[in-house]
Formats: structure tokens, sequence, C-alpha cells
């Protein structure tokens, strides 16, 4: 085994990349930088079927997005190669002609219908269903018969029968499986592909890999690789298996609790260093108070050691809150970078906007980040900064814009904006607060209805400042159309929302 520290991520191509993957990957790639190690991208595509070209451009993506690198892999290459499974059948096959010479793998005709036979015969009288071993010592004129007879075999291993196997984990600890228990395994398909317990062993071993870090789900497969690795004179990787992430209502993560997909939490609007931050924190922590950490201050402090082996929830409102603080401390240059896209997406700004626009947008990012907690925030909450056309929200329609004084106030108010020389946040709140003062009113009397009119909503930033972003004529504009259809009984309050 190299001294250098070797791990890698092995993905299988299927479907989308869940939230637990790119966990398992985060986890890999900061032990490797940690330890000055070398990080791989290996492909398990040994499920012919369900392995696409698609699934495998979102790990790219995902891995990618939240900012991990690695050092050999399909794209990259490097000295193990073919970093692909499907790619390294020949491989393979050098390594069942040592189990079988060995007596340790042996052809099995039986059926998947038989199987299924068998498991239900198994779990009815209350036997946990494994293979029974029922083609283990065929002879050769057995076999001929069952080809002659059209029937395909698969390969499987022979397990040992009694005794217990150890798994020892960094994070888990010490786990015993009794032999008796397992079964022999399939290694070798129908299809000629080998399946995932039989390359996992192969590859791990060829690249060189010193320690597996993968989810718990698999930490009952050590068993079986334990075994492999015995059988072919192999020695074994070290072994780390991250605990378990569960939902909120603490069974497994999956998509039963809404969004688990990557791409999901990109979509959201999350930040990939507040995702970094948080994912990390789900299994391991610094072993202090720290919550928020830079990505040099979590691999200062990361260890597998320090692994928790028991599951973590995967709490979406803190994961919100982390990138809500995330975006509080980055400067309102990098954060107006990342809204663009976004806004662009959503037709509120234009392709090629001018330095000056650029600028406008620093101060609306700026003045909007203390209270966002998604990149989606600023599109929903802020739609107001970028177009007319926003909805007047039930509340605020209720609260102010249905009521029969507001109509009269706010066209005051507009007489007295539109009077401003200087368009600034100084000016137009004299403006506000002389007009109340005037009409014998609060403040609040103004300024609310004011906000309700020219947002559509009751909360938000400091109102003087924000109007101070929106052009002066918008601003009289919006006083006045809300005005208009206030006095038109267009500006009812809708029903409310049945409660639970
Ligand atoms: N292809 C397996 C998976 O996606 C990898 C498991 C392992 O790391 O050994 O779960």
């Amino acid at each position: 085994m190299s001294d250098n520290v070797r791990v890698r991520f092995a993905p299988a191509p299927t479907g989308y990349m869940h939230i637990g993957n790119l966990h398992t990957a985060l986890f890999n790639w900061l032990f490797a930088r940690k330890m000055g190690g070398a990080m791989i991208l290996r492909i398990e595509d040994t499920d012919e079927v369900r392995s696409t070209p698609e699934a495998l451009d979102v790990i790219y993506q995902g891995l990618k997005w939240i900012g991990l690198d690695w050092d050999e892999g399909p794209d990259v290459g490097g000295e193990y190669g073919p970093y692909v499974q499907s790619e390294r059948l020949g491989i393979y096959q050098e390594y069942l002609d040592q189990l079988i010479e060995a007596g340790r793998a042996y052809e099995c005709f039986c059926t998947p219908e038989e199987l299924e036979e068998r498991r239900q015969v198994m779990r009815a009288r209350g036997i946990p269903p494994r293979y029974d071993g029922r083609c283990r010592d065929l002879t050769e004129e057995q076999k001929r018969k069952l080809r002659e007879q059209g029937l395909e075999s698969c390969i499987r291993f022979r397990v040992k029968e009694t005794g217990t196997t150890v798994v020892k984990d960094i994070i888990q600890g010490e786990v015993t499986y009794e032999n008796s228990l397992i079964g022999d395994p399939v290694i070798v398909k129908t299809s000629g592909f080998p399946t995932y317990h039989f390359a996992v062993v192969v590859d791990d071993q060829l690249m060189q890999i010193t320690h597996v870090i993968r989810a718990v789900e698999h930490l009952p497969n050590t068993q079986i690789h334990l075994q492999l690795q015995e059988a072919l004179g192999i020695e074994p990787p070290a072994y780390a298996h991250l605990p378990l992430i569960l939902g909120e209502d603490r069974t497994k993560l999956s998509k039963r609790h809404g969004a688990v997909a990557v791409t999901d939490y990109e979509q959201q609007g999350f930040l990939p260093e507040a995702m970094f931050n948080f994912l990390v924190l789900l299994g391991w922590s610094p072993g202090d108070e720290r919550e928020v950490m830079s990505r040099a201050q979590i691999m200062e402090a990361f260890s597998l050691e320090a692994c928790d082996s028991s599951p973590s929830v995967f709490d979406v409102q803190k994961a919100e809150w982390m990138n809500g603080e995330y975006m509080k401390l980055m400067d309102g240059e990098d954060l107006a970078g990342r809204l663009l896209p976004l806004l662009q997406h959503e037709g509120l700004m234009e392709e090629n906007p001018s330095a000056e626009r650029r600028e406008w947008l620093v101060g609306v990012v700026s003045l909007m980040k203390e209270r966002a907690r998604l990149l989606n925030t600023f599109v929903s909450w802020g739609r107001y900064f970028f177009t007319d056309d926003y909805e007047y929200e039930n509340r605020a329609r209720k609260k102010w814009l249905s009521r029969e004084e507001v109509p009269e106030r706010l066209e005051l108010l507009a007489e007295r904006l539109q009077l401003l020389e200087a368009w600034e946040h100084q000016s137009i709140e004299a403006a506000v607060r002389g007009l109340a003062e005037e009409l014998g009113l609060s403040a609040a009397k103004v300024i609310h209805p004011c906000r309700a009119a020219v947002t559509g909503t009751t909360i938000g930033p400091s109102l003087f400042h924000l109007m101070e972003l929106l052009d002066q004529n918008d601003v009289i504009g919006r006083l006045h159309r809300a005005a208009q259809l206030s006095r038109a009984g267009e500006l009812e309050p809708g029903p409310e929302p049945e409660s639970q």
C-alpha cells in the first residue's frame, strides 16, 4: 500500500446526484486535501441498465458547483485508469480467474424467479433471506446439462460458512458479522459485467486506495469486501463509514423529504460555500461552538476520527440560516455577481448591464442582504426593485391599501416627492415625515401605506433607502397607481387562507 493517502469518490451515474453523494464526496475531498493526498473520481457504472451519460454530467456539475476538484478521474486521466468501470472489464477477468482457481467462485444457474421463491420461503420461516448455496458444488456434468437447457449463469463468490468477519471502522468502530448469515453474493452478472462488490474491491486495490470513506449504508457490504480481499490476497484499505443523513422526521433522507438532488439546492439559490459548510457539519464538528467556518478553518480542524457515528438530521431551516450568514458576510459586488444570472433568467435584468446598472444592483443587494436567506429571496422579495409588475400582498391590502383614508395620503405624498430636487434617502425621509406632521399623523401612518404602495409588501429594508434606489418618477407613478386602484376598490384583501 502506498504511504500517501489516496481516496476515491465512486458514484454510480444513475439518476440524479443526491445530497448524500455530495456529502461523501466532500468528506473524501477534505481528507485528501488535509493529508496532502490524492482524490480520485471513479465512475461505477456496472449497472448497465440504469447508468446514463446525463447522470454523469450531473455528477461533474454537482462536484464543480460545490468547488471540489480531483487529481485523477475519467476527464483528467491518471496513472491508474481507466476510471470508468465499464472500461475495465478485462481487468476484472484476471481476478475472477484467480478466485475460480482457488475454488472461491462458482457458476450459478438459479433463475431470478427461483431465487425469489426461495427467499419467500425463508422469510415465511423467519430466516433472513440469503442465497442458499444450491449451485455451490455442481459437477461439470450438471453444469453442462443446465447450459443445454438454455439456462444462463452468473458467478458467485463462496463466502466463509462459519466464524465472523470484523470490520474495523475509523468512525463506526468494530462491527462483527456472522459469516453464516451472508450468503454467497453474485460477483459477475449473466451479462458478464462485474457487480459492485467485485469491481470495488479490485479497483480499490489497483488504484491503491488507502482509505475508503463512504456512506454507512455500505457498512454491511464491507464484510463481503473483506472476504474478497482475503481470498485475493489483498491488504484491505482503512474504512471510514460516514453517518446516515436523516430527514427532519428522522427517517433516512429521501425524495419524500422534498429536494434531495444537489441541483435543487443550486436552483433554490444556495451558495456553494454555505452548502459546503452545512454538509460538513452533518456528521462532523470542530469540537467547539463554531458553525460558520471558512473552508480553510474546516480543513484545519478536520479529522476522520472526530466524525460522529450517529445519524445527523438534514435541517433545511438551518441550511437556509447558514446561507443567510454567508450572504451577510459576502461583499456586495460578489453577491451581485452571483445574483445577476438569476435575475437575467427571470427577465428582471438586461443581458449586458452597464457599469452604472451593476453599481445600482450592488446597492440593492447590500440593502437586502441582511434579510435574505437564499439568492432566490432577492428575486421574490425584491421583485419591486426591478419591475413595476409586482403583487400587492394580502396583508398590505388589508392593513393599508383598502382603507378609505389611504388614497388621499398617497397622492399628497406623490405631490411632495415630485417637488424633491435631490432624490436621496434624507430628503425622501424629510418629505414623508413632513407630510405626516402636517396631517397631524404619526409618521408610521404615512410610512406603512407608502411601503405597501411602492413595494406591495409590509416588510422590507429601510423604506427611505429603498426608495432612493428606485427612480423618482417610478415611485410617484406607483403611489398614484395604488391610490387609483384603492379608490376603485381593487385593492380589497382576498379571502384569508384557511387555517389548518
Ligand atoms: N458506487 C457506490 C455508490 O454509489 C460506491 C460505494 C463505495 O464507495 O464503495 O454508492
